[in-house]
């Protein structure tokens, strides 16, 4: 019995060291990686050479893959496949450590400017070629330990520039990243041009929060975008500002929300007002909002075609009155902006209009400036040039400001030229503004053009305008600009 006790205590220890204390090993081990988050950890090889070393050996592999596929995840998790570089997530998680370490830093928001077009004839393929490229060259700015380097999505990027905010320096950093990928690309024995558009925001400066900092970036990169491209803007609250009338600039024109006011034209030689210039009003909520605070914006965005359009139609069916009131040589002029000129078939659609009102091509003119058409001269010669041939009347806006120069008026085909307002204040005292004014409407005259003077406000300035045989006038010294029917009852008692 002794032996036996003696036996079983030897064997119980022989079975503790040999199997139990290993598999309780393994089992700690194995919990550990399936509680916690740590898989550096590896079992180690004992002496044994028996099938628990064996399943040692396998357990030891399965970790080893465990944690290459844990790390893949992690990639996967934290960087954009495609180009390799860091993520939104990573970025958000870089930025968040940075605040927590007080760090200042600069925020550029990247977005490629013809990279739409590129994609959507060429390819997926050639698109996500250029991608790659694109991302390579900003690559080489990550050898600066400061800087981070992310594609959030699209053909978006975003770089983050650690350190103190000095504009000087983050200018010429904008400055050197657009210069860089402002450049020929090539793909499989092809060439594209890429440039891009930039907008910055910094920290702490415009904001705390990293997602106002994304979102100003955007927003200045937008404005980038809007004038033109190839171009940096960093963020300022004014911004903000446009961004809010631009969007309900949109919702404006869905309400109809804009109204047309009429400025009369006082013609001299007949004492008489003969038209009147269409000028737009926007009815908001807080009040009227006057053009220099929307058109300017209108015309970036592409809205100004519908405004134009709503005060073409507006300007026809005043006409259609007044004519049927027996006023046959009425008209209305209208402001006509590039990008409404620049419709396609535009003459088609203004002759729909005016037929569907009844109303003739002489009841209507089309006031241009020089500085919307002198970017494409030869189309816009050919375009007024079929305008006046089905009998609307040109006319050159704000002649006197600007890129106005004589050489346009000589060869623009144009009937009436508009001398701005700013030439004629003090023609009443000044005589050399006066004998500017003066020669400016000999030579139109000479070239068989008629003038109007506008922003007249005083008796004393059309008395020098009749002398100096300028044709038409308009300013507020006859009427402000009206709302219809307030025009209306002016000109029935003038
Ligand atoms: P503009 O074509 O030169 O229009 C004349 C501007 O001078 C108008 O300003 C008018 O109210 C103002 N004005 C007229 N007489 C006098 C005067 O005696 N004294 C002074 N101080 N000002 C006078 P408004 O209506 O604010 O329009 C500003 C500009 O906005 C226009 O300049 C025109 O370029 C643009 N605009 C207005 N309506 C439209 C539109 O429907 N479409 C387009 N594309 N542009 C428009
Ligand atoms: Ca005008
Ligand atoms: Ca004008």
């Amino acid at each position: 019995m002794i032996l036996t006790i003696i036996c079983n205590v030897l064997l119980y220890i022989f079975i503790k060291i040999k199997v139990l204390a290993r598999i309780i090993n393994i089992n700690n081990v194995v919990n550990k990686v399936t509680k916690g988050t740590d898989l550096e950890i590896e079992l180690q090889n004992d002496i044994y050479n028996d099938e628990i070393s064996v399943l040692t050996g396998d357990l030891n592999k399965m970790f080893g893959r465990l944690k290459k596929y844990a790390n893949n995840l992690e990639y996967i998790g934290s960087h954009d496949l495609l180009t390799s570089l860091i993520n939104r997530n990573k970025l958000t998680e870089y930025i968040s450590e940075l605040k927590n370490n007080n760090e200042e830093f600069a925020l550029f928001f990247i977005d490629l400017d013809n990279f739409k077009n590129i994609n959507d004839t060429l390819g997926h393929n050639v698109g996500d070629e250029l991608l790659c490229q694109v991302a390579k060259e900003l690559k080489e700015y990550t050898e600066n330990e400061n800087v981070i380097i992310s594609r959030i999505g699209g053909d978006e990027f975003i770089v983050v520039r650690k350190g103190k905010n000095n504009n000087d320096e983050i200018e010429k950093f904008a400055d050197s990243m657009l210069i860089k990928l402002n450049k020929t690309y090539s793909i499989k024995n092809y060439s594209y041009k890429i440039k891009a558009s930039m907008g910055i925001s910094l920290y702490p400066q415009h904001s705390a929060d990293e997602v106002s900092l994304m979102q100003y970036s955007d927003i200045a990169m937008y404005h980038s975008k809007k004038n033109g491209g190839n171009k940096y803007n960093i963020f300022n609250k004014k911004m903000l500002e446009s961004l809010e009338i631009e969007n309900k600039l949109k919702n404006a024109i869905r309400n109809e929300e804009f109204e047309v006011y009429y400025q009369p034209i006082y013609c001299i030689s007949n004492n008489k007002i003969i038209g009147a210039e269409a000028l737009v009003r926007w009815k908001t909520e807080d009040g009227m909002l006057y053009p220099d605070k929307f058109i300017p914006l209108a015309k970036k965005t592409g809205d100004i075609v519908d405004i134009d359009m709503f005060v073409l139609r507006q300007a026809i069916s005043l006409c259609r009155e007044w004519i049927d009131k027996g006023k046959e040589q009425f008209y209305v002029s209208i402001n006509a902006s590039k990008r409404f000129l620049k419709q396609n078939n535009f003459i088609g659609i203004i002759e729909k209009e005016l037929k569907y009102q009844n109303v003739p091509t002489s009841a209507l003119k089309l006031e241009i400036t020089e500085d919307e058409i002198i970017d494409d001269a030869e189309y816009t010669e050919k375009l007024l040039k079929e305008i006046r041939k089905i009998g609307i009347g040109v006319y050159l806006d704000d002649f006197g400001t600007g890129y106005s120069s004589f050489n346009h008026i000589k060869t623009l085909p144009i009937d009436v030229v508009k001398i701005d307002r700013s030439l004629l204040i003090n023609i009443e005292e000044d005589i050399e503004a006066k004998s500017i004014v003066e020669t400016m409407i000999s030579l139109c005259h000479k070239l068989k053009l008629k003038v109007v003077c506008e922003g007249v406000e005083e008796l004393a300035q059309v008395e020098i305008l009749k002398q100096i045989n300028c044709d038409d006038i308009q300013g507020y010294y006859f009427s402000k600009p009206l709302p219809k029917k307030l025009f209306n009852k002016f000109l029935e008692e003038f």
